[in-house]
């Protein structure tokens, strides 16, 4: 028997305080599906732009959290195995992808599940139709009988897990689809949130032989620094996006960047990426520019046979291969140094404003604390 309602805070209206209520959980579970007790949900960027209604898609009452790990507490048939063909049952400690449909072209033809047609956002979820939960900030959560999931290493601390569940995920995926790092070869990476963070560790880890972040605020790029940044540009004082090109340009001895990843999402990061690739370099987009982009310069694409490459976030592989990266380097980088201490259900809204205002680099939600 699981529960069959939840402590849940739910945003009802943009930039408004979450309302703690219960909310209720599917009450038969399906096959493949499961219920299960969020121990931690760690806060996105993209949980900010929900809440302030940044993003035009969103229905709401909605559950917000898309970065949790949880111990399952029911499951409904046929669930019994975890992505990787390991046991899953009552108590097992998990995280989880977003779920997808199995069937569609990208599902099948392509083997790309993270393009799934319908794939499970938790924000497409409204909380007042069923399944209700499927968000990280409440006590329960439904997970959908596609949303692949994954055992937890008993060492695996909660928080690292749910991070995973975006933020390294996408980092690693970003690194995957521009075809890896060349040891030796040099690697700017735009924006110092979690995900530049991430990606800057990454960098260092693959044996990048120059590391070059930028970001902002002070604190960040510190904290960048820590995580292997050889040099960090921080944007509050050169605001002038020529003048950080100039600069990763006088760092890499006029050649520029082998490789320039944007978690920015800012309007320039685009063209200045694409700016500060050397000659056959990449450029990979993951930072959602905009609709104030700026012209990203093609002739300067063909001149110097730079490739250009999207990217998304990412599927229950590089989910299974981002709790693995975290674990590995456990020791290397000071992955905590990232999160904020856990905060109960009724500190998430404080935790989401945080996020926005960048005083918190990865705000931590535990719905068991009050
Ligand atoms: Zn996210
Ligand atoms: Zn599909």
């Amino acid at each position: 028997m699981h529960p069959k309602v939840t402590r849940a805070a739910v945003l009802r209206e943009f930039r408004a305080p979450l309302d703690v209520v219960d909310v209720p959980l599917p009450a038969e579970l399906p096959p493949g599906s499961a219920v299960v007790r969020i121990t931690k949900t760690t806060l996105c960027g993209t949980d900010a732009h929900l809440w302030q209604g940044v993003l035009p898609f969103v229905a709401l009452p909605i559950v917000l959290g898309h970065e949790m790990a949880g111990e399952v507490v029911a499951l409904g048939p046929g669930a019994e195995r975890d992505a990787e063909g390991r046991p899953v049952s009552v108590g097992s400690r998990v995280v989880w992808s977003e779920s997808v449909c199995g069937l569609c072209h990208a599902c099948t033809v392509l083997r790309e599940p993270v393009l799934c047609t319908d794939r499970g956002y938790g924000f497409s979820q409204r909380a007042d139709v069923s399944p209700y939960v499927v968000g990280g900030l409440s006590e329960y959560a439904y997970l959908p009988p596609g949303a692949h999931r994954i055992v937890l290493a008993d060492d695996m601390p909660d928080h690292w897990a749910a991070s995973a569940g975006c933020a390294v995920k996408t980092v690693l995926r970003a690194y995957a689809n521009a075809g890896g790092v060349e040891p030796g070869s040099t690697v700017a990476v735009q924006g110092a949130g979690p995900l530049g963070l991430i990606a800057t560790a990454v960098a260092r880890a693959c044996g990048a032989g120059q590391v070059i972040t930028l970001g902002g605020p002070g604190n960040r790029l510190a904290l960048a620094r820590g995580f292997g940044a050889d040099s960090t540009i921080d944007v509050t004082d050169v605001t002038d996006p020529d003048e950080r090109v100039a600069q990763v340009e006088e760092l890499t001895g006029a050649r520029g960047a082998d490789l320039v990843l944007d978690f920015a999402g800012a309007p320039t990061a685009n063209r200045e990426g694409v700016l500060m690739c050397g000659k056959r370099g990449t450029h990979v987009v993951v930072g959602l520019a905009g609709p104030d982009a700026a012209r990203v310069p093609m002739d300067v694409v063909i001149s110097r046979e730079i490739r250009v490459v999207g990217s998304l976030n990412g599927d229950v592989g590089d989910l299974s291969r981002a709790l693995r990266f975290l674990s590995a380097f456990a020791d290397r980088f000071d992955w905590d140094a990232m999160f904020s201490a856990p905060v109960g259900l009724s500190g998430a809204e404080q935790a989401i404003r945080d996020m926005a205002s960048m005083a918190a680099v990865k705000a931590v939600v535990d719905p068991g604390l009050d």
